[in-house]
């Protein structure tokens, strides 16, 4: 239920990617993701999707 409130779903959702090689969250900027200067703290890449899959 709650999740439906669109102004949760976009604190929850936007600015947020995941990471292609070990599927960690990270909470970043999308310009800086398309820049590659986000760095994923577990496995060190920088190659992340949108948390959404579909
Ligand atoms: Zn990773």
């Amino acid at each position: 239920m709650a999740t439906k409130i669109p102004a949760a779903q976009a604190r929850l959702f936007k600015n947020v990617f995941v990471c292609k090689s070990c599927s960690t969250k990270m909470r970043a900027d999308p310009k800086k993701i398309l820049e590659r200067k986000v760095k994923c703290r577990k496995c060190g890449k920088r190659e992340f999707r949108a948390i959404r899959k579909k």
